[in-house]
């Protein structure tokens, strides 16, 4: 009989599961799991800094509608993946994050980078625990899978001991866990449903909420389905966008605000009631709230609901479509020619027409509206946008469309900034078919911008742009922080107009450097003929220092782009 080491079940678990892609650095003790992982056609996708394969994997997961897997040396190799997890924690992403520790029987005697790794993870985790021996592995990967991607998604830490990890174990005694997964879409209590049903069916201004929880289950025919049914304008949460395209005549996020005030009765999908929607303080006091969330601890936190829904969304709205049928003749056509949507309309224009001129501007050095604009108008319906940093968050969430489901990727629940690189890694061996475009502050693309190194060592051909305002929040902050007159040292304001794009050409890959506004097209296209032929691109954008957004107010929503 043969015998197999435990960092082959590891990555034969790995196999077992349908990944073919996991991301990690190789180090000591769980190199061999990643040799023995490419030896099993899983490919192994070697990065700069664990934070970075924690993200990678999250997108990855995210893009692809499963779970993302990293590998992680032991100590500060497993710390560095801390933040990555509270982010997919934080955004409910499925990943499974495998850390190498030091041996078992040596605990407390000061073996190499020992750590207590299992606490740590314990908050900001769905499971966090340590193998106990090689023998168990498959039977705590399939655990570590089912949690991850069960109920709501998240993160699920496992503790590989270096002893445990390179133990042998009979291959013929190995107990592989089949059907460790219940693949269903929950259904909600068909009175509460019906409930829901009569709210819509009789509301005067309903809004629908679509949050990134519908990622799961993409009920994007329901989504639209329901909302054309019943003349139901929508507003999406940041990474909620796309499910229905942006371009959808019901869509209300031009008239954000108008359409949360005013709604009397609001149905909300797959999203918290956070920071991000104002704890629910923005919707009229008396407005009826019916929330749909897999989660039951969930609703009811911060607003009362109305009608709380516990299932998964498609399912839930396929209760909801089939409760209306047949009772919803005229109401569309009543809704269009209404002053519902007549409101959140002439909204929506205004606001539009007061970004005109900045998304048309030619003012030098380039204002961050014009070269979103100039992005929304090179890449095509179906790219994927990584956007990360304040400002250009706030910007890119005005100019940018997404058209596809889980086709905006950024800072989240969490506000992470650092996302938009390893983001984009991820998101574009996730989907390899449509163009990935990371859009990055100067400040956010600083985190992991060695990531584009490992871009264009696997051969990953995204595009990665830098909004280089020289600093964070434009230079805005520094006047904020009040520092002491003459004090001279820069604190929130980088070295001025940085060659970023000289990194790229170190690397290998496709380099440009834009300095007036009118470069800016023709810049975005040769990079994006290049990324078709397979490189990498980066483009250093130098623009306006000091530009404020539109609308700018000191709330942190607006401020992180929501
Ligand atoms: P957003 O940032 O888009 O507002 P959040 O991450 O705050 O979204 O919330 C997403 C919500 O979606 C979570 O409360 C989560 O429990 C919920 N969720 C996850 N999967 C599903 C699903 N299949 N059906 C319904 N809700 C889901």
């Amino acid at each position: 009989m043969a015998k197999v080491e435990g960092s082959y079940l590891v990555a034969k678990a790995i196999q077992n599961e349908g990944i073919t892609t996991l991301f990690g650095l190789p180090g000591g003790p769980v190199v061999e799991v990643i040799g023995f992982a490419a030896q099993l056609g899983v490919r192994p996708i070697s990065v700069r800094h664990e934070q970075a394969a924690a993200l990678s994997a999250a997108a990855y997961g995210y893009v692809r509608n499963e779970v993302g897997v990293c590998v992680l040396a032991a100590g500060p190799g497993v710390t560095n993946a801390l933040t990555g997890a509270h982010v997919a924690f934080d955004n409910g992403l499925p990943i499974v994050l495998l850390g190498g520790s030091g041996p078992q029987h040596g605990r407390y005697s000061g073996t190499f980078q020992e750590t207590d790794n299992v606490p740590m993870f314990k908050s900001i985790t769905k499971m966090s625990v340590q193998i106990d021996s090689a023998a168990r592995i498959p039977e705590y990967m399939s655990m570590a899978f089912r949690k991850a991607r069960s109920g709501r998604p998240g993160p699920v830490y496992l503790d590989l001991p270096s002893d445990v990890l390179q133990a042998e174990v009979e291959e013929d005694d190995v107990k592989w866990p089949v059907n460790y997964f219940a693949d269903v879409h929950p259904m909600g209590d068909a009175n509460q449903v019906k409930k829901a049903a009569e709210l819509l069916l009789n509301a005067e201004r309903p809004l629908m909420i679509v949050g990134k929880g519908v990622r799961w289950s993409e009920p994007t025919e329901e989504l639209k389905g329901l909302v054309e049914e019943l003349g139901m304008p929508f507003i999406s949460s940041p990474m909620g966008r796309g499910f229905i395209p942006d371009d959808h005549p019901l869509n209300a996020a031009a008239a954000r605000s108008t359409a949360i005030r005013g709604a009397d009765v609001v149905l909300m999908v797959g999203a918290r009631m956070n920071w991000m929607f104002d704890f629910g303080r923005g919707f009229a006091p008396d407005a009826k709230i019916i929330h749909v969330d897999i989660e039951p601890g969930e609703i009811g936190i911060n607003r009362a609901v109305e009608v709380g829904i516990v299932g998964d969304a498609k399912g839930v709205l396929q209760q909801i479509l089939t409760e209306i049928d047949g009772k919803t003749d005229g109401i569309a056509d009543k809704a269009e020619e209404g002053p519902w949507l007549t409101s959140i309309r002439d909204k929506a224009a205004s606001n539009g027409a007061a970004i005109e001129p900045l998304l048309n501007s030619d003012s030098d050095p380039i204002r961050t509206f014009r070269m979103m604009k100039e992005i929304r108008d090179v890449f095509p319906r179906d790219t994927i946008y990584c956007v990360d940093g304040q400002m250009t968050l706030g910007t890119g969430r005005q100019v940018l469309q997404s058209y596809t489901p889980a086709s905006r990727l950024n800072s989240g629940s969490n506000g992470c900034v650092g996302v938009g690189v390893p983001f984009a890694v991820g998101a574009k061996l996730g989907r390899p078919d449509v163009p990935v475009v990371s859009i990055n502050g100067d400040c956010a693309f600083g985190f992991n911008a060695m990531e584009m190194e490992t871009a264009v060592r696997h051969g990953i051909p995204a595009i990665f742009i830098i909004n280089n305002n020289s600093g964070i929040v434009g230079g805005t902050m520094e006047a904020k922080m009040g520092l002491p007159e003459g004090y001279g040292e820069r604190v929130a304001t980088y070295v001025q107009d940085i060659r970023y794009d000289k990194i790229i050409e170190a690397f290998g890959g496709y380099a440009e450097n834009v300095t007036h506004p009118e470069e800016l097209r023709p810049a975005l296209e040769r990079a994006y003929e290049a990324t078709k032929a397979g490189k990498v691109a980066c483009i250093n954008v130098i623009s306006e220092h000091m530009e404020m957004m539109v609308n700018t107010a000191t709330r942190a929503s607006a401020l992180m782009g929501y």
